[in-house]
């Protein structure tokens, strides 16, 4: 069963703008998979609709099977299963520390103090943190924010993980730190969605390849079958 699906979903902002147009996909568990679209494509939408931020204005989103109804109680296992990773890190930071910051989405889960502990002391090891724990986010480097923001989304464990172009804005030293990491996390059986517009690296890291041009779906399969179409 896919974790999500999309059938026939369209989505019209109040403007009038339609950002998304009869888009259909499945997302499958253990995949890395890379959505690549110019600005305005659709790619934020996108992932407001994946964690039920927004609603489609068409169409119906299956989770595990089940037509999403957008009841609170859905809409909260529905977080705790799909984590997104803004690209602005400033969005997802506001503890006084970054050790708080990390261990904000695993209390809210509801975990035991003593569960939040662990989960908090693992994502701060996996993203190399932990050293990070007692300052401020706001003062950090951004390759530094960005890596106590997928922290605190790693630490609620999800099975899927949204990233909105992890490596945007950084350096070439921090962005194989990142895609290292990614890679990690991968590697514990978790599902990974990232946008991005370097059609190389997408080629190289995604076992599935999504190209989304004004909101449609232009090509959607493995890298090869996708960029010998595009
Ligand atoms: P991307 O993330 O690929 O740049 P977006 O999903 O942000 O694309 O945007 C898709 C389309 O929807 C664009 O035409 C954009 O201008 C429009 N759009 C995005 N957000 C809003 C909004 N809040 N109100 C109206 N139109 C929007
Ligand atoms: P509880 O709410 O059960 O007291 P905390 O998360 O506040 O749990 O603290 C548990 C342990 O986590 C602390 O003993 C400390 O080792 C560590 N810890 C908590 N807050 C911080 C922090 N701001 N900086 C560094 N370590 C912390």
């Amino acid at each position: 069963l896919p974790i999500l699906s999309f059938e026939n979903i369209s989505y019209k902002y109040s403007d009038g703008t339609l950002a998304l147009k009869d888009i259909t996909l499945s997302i499958h568990h253990g995949k890395k998979i890379a959505l690549i679209g110019n600005n305005g494509a659709g790619k934020s939408t996108l992932f407001l609709l994946l964690n039920g931020i927004i609603k489609p204005t068409n169409g119906q989103i299956l989770f595990k099977g089940k037509e999403l109804s957008y009841t609170r109680q859905e809409i909260r296992q529905l977080r705790k299963q799909v984590g997104i990773v803004f690209q602005n890190p400033d969005s997802q930071l506001f503890s006084s520390s970054v050790y708080e910051d990390i261990k904000f989405g695993p209390k809210n889960l509801g975990l035991s103090p003593k569960r939040v502990k662990q989960t908090v002391q693992d994502a701060m090891t996996l993203t190399e943190t932990e050293s990070l724990k007692d300052r401020p986010p706001h003062f950090l480097s951004i390759g530094q924010k960005k890596r106590v923001s997928i922290a605190g989304i790693i630490a609620m464990n999800p099975e899927l993980m949204v990233l909105d172009e992890p490596t945007a804005g950084l350096d070439p030293y921090y962005s194989k730190k990142i895609m290292n990491l990614l890679d990690h996390i991968h590697n514990e059986n978790r599902t990974i969605l990232l946008s991005t517009h370097n059609v190389d690296f997408a080629y190289e890291w995604a076992d599935e390849v999504i190209v989304l041009n004004n909101g449609t779906i232009i090509a959607h399969g493995s890298p090869v079958e996708v960029f010998q179409n595009v």
